[in-house]
């Protein structure tokens, strides 16, 4: 759904591909080229047999997780407007989000943070906290405004946040699609279908 691979091609410092009987060591950029400098008594060449091993690895699990996620996709050209769903199809998505925040604290890709001033012995410290957008405070502001107090225009901004805005700051999905989130939602939202929904809404509306 978000078009990546189980596997890296690019991005990487020094990549390893696991065999029946080793790894396969590959070599992303200069900080990985100083660092395997001088192993060269820990490696040996690779062989025809070993790719062609990393290569049905890697086929075998792309065709396990593509058939994992055929119900999820969705059958209209998927732009991040589509995203724009109706008040009604977020409260739907949301209807069993209690706010927990696990879904930011396992993602790879949540970054955001607040940052908390506060005494310390001596004085004063600040200590940056990380922060989860599903929570009622985090768009709190000092004079007591919330841009965001309902639970599913939070949950919008965590979707778009992967999808949308993402993509118009890098260019990106920021989604890896780990399935963490999933895995650890007490509510059992999925992000795939709450996608799903509220493209498909979109589309009928
Ligand atoms: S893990 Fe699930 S229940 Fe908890 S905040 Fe995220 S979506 Fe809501
Ligand atoms: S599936 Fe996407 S949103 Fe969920 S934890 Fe992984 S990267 Fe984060």
């Amino acid at each position: 759904m978000v078009g990546g691979e189980p596997f890296a091609k690019e991005g990487f410092d020094v990549n390893l591909s696991p065999l029946d009987t080793g790894f396969i060591l590959t070599v992303g950029s200069e900080k990985g080229e100083k660092l395997m400098s001088g192993a060269d008594d820990l490696v040996a060449e690779v062989q025809q047999n070993h790719t062609d091993e990393r290569e049905r690895s890697r086929n075998s699990v792309t065709e396990a997780i593509n058939r994992q996620n055929a119900e999820f996709a969705v059958d209209v050209a998927y732009d991040k407007q589509d995203l724009d769903g109706s008040a009604d199809a977020w409260a739907y998505v949301t209807q069993n989000c209690v706010a927990c925040g696990a879904c930011n604290r396992t993602c790879p890709t949540c970054t955001c943070f607040l940052l908390v001033d506060q005494r310390a012995k001596g004085g004063y410290e600040r200590t940056r906290n990380w922060d989860t957008c599903l929570s009622i405070g985090y768009a709190r502001t000092g004079g007591g405004g919330n841009s965001r107090p309902d639970l599913p225009q939070r949950l919008d901004n965590r979707i778009r946040c992967k999808y949308e805005y993402s993509r118009d700051r890098y260019g990106l999905v920021t989604c890896t699609g780990c399935g963490r989130c999933i895995d650890v939602c007490m509510g059992r939202i999925d992000m795939r279908e709450a996608v799903k929904h509220i493209v498909t809404e979109k589309a009928k509306a």
